[in-house]
């Protein structure tokens, strides 16, 4: 498999625009700042939650019940519908980022997704009649699993005019509307249900792990990825995380994402944090002088001074132990 680098996926001389760009989209968000409300756990319901930090002039705070960290206050759904629709770093990354980077996004990112998925598939003995990925973007995802002909339909539902245009002229079967809009007869319901990097972008997450369940076959599968607030680089960098920002509202982690996907009626069956790239972000953080490890001298050993030797087996133990900031979780819901 070919290595996976910050600089492959995310390339550095086209990041200082893009910091330009979410400053600008951060001033956008805070002229609405007035119309933010007030939320419970987006995991757990709860009410009881600490200060965690701020940045940009986002409040974050930490659910005591299950540590699930999120902001709070949070933009309401429609002050959400009028940012993104007039977001720079979108426009940006669109125009920039994802052109320079696309050939090795789908190599690094989308061909071992799809690898990943089928091998759940496999070892769960999934139906592989339907999938419906949820928030399908530029449809490289469904373009790829399309192409290894193993379900026989494979739907992008994505209520961005440009993004399913661009799905359609692809070949792939669209869905033009946004999650809460969709309704599905029994008949016309899913093997499988897949999101990825959405979750911890919505007002009301719960609310998107129940409609997702409604969209599914008894039986079938729900996948969804999205960042694990207790993982490595989330933990270490803090505010100086990339993966911290306004967008991200939601910093779910195992424990708290599996107990939501039950309440929501699935059994999880697997919970696990495959990323590769926590020990590079923070040691990229250090090294570009933004994250300063001297008072760690431990963490500074096998991210710097003997990183070569170090630095992946201390990924690969990460991955391991659930501890990487890029979380899945595969959930089956309940046969009546
Ligand atoms: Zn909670």
């Amino acid at each position: 498999m070919t290595k996976l680098t910050e600089q492959a996926i995310r390339p550095a001389e086209l990041m200082a625009g893009q910091k330009v760009a979410v400053l600008t989209d951060v001033g956008r968000l805070l002229t609405r700042a007035g119309e933010f409300v007030e939320s419970a756990c987006p995991a757990c319901d709860s009410t009881t939650s600490h200060p965690k930090y701020e940045k940009h002039g986002m409040r974050y705070v930490e659910c005591q019940q299950c540590q699930t960290f999120y902001v709070n206050p949070r933009p309401p759904p429609e002050v959400l519908d009028w940012f993104y629709q007039g977001s720079v770093n979108y426009a940006y990354w669109n125009k920039f980022i994802f052109p320079a980077s696309e050939t090795s996004r789908r190599e690094r990112i989308f061909v071992p997704r799809v690898d990943r998925l089928l091998d759940i598939c496999q070892r769960h003995a999934v139906n592989t009649g339907s999938l419906l990925e949820v928030g399908a973007g530029f449809g490289t995802f469904c373009s790829e699993v399309q192409g290894r002909n193993v379900f026989s339909r494979v739907v992008a539902l994505e209520p961005m005019p440009d993004l399913a245009a661009n799905c359609r002229s692809r070949g792939i079967e669209v869905i033009e509307k946004p999650v809460e809009h969709l309704t599905l007869d029994e008949s016309e319901r899913f093997d499988v249900v897949a999101s990825f990097e959405v979750i911890e972008h919505l007002f009301a997450p719960a609310r998107f792990v129940s409609l997702m369940a409604g969209m599914l076959k008894p039986g079938g599968i729900l996948m969804v990825t999205c960042p694990n607030g207790k993982g490595f680089d989330v933990e270490t960098l803090g505010t100086a995380s990339n993966t911290v920002d306004h967008e991200h509202l939601n910093y779910f982690n195992p424990a708290s994402l599996a107990a939501l996907a039950e309440r929501c009626g699935m059994d999880v069956l697997e919970c696990f944090t495959p990323g590769r790239l926590d020990a590079e972000l923070v040691r990229n953080k250090v090294l570009a002088g933004e994250f300063d490890l001297s008072g760690q001298p431990f963490l500074k050993k096998i991210l710097i001074d003997e990183w070569d030797s170090q630095g992946q087996a201390f990924q690969d133990y990460l991955v391991s132990q659930g501890l990487s900031s890029n979380m899945w979780i595969v959930a089956r819901k309940k046969v009546r």
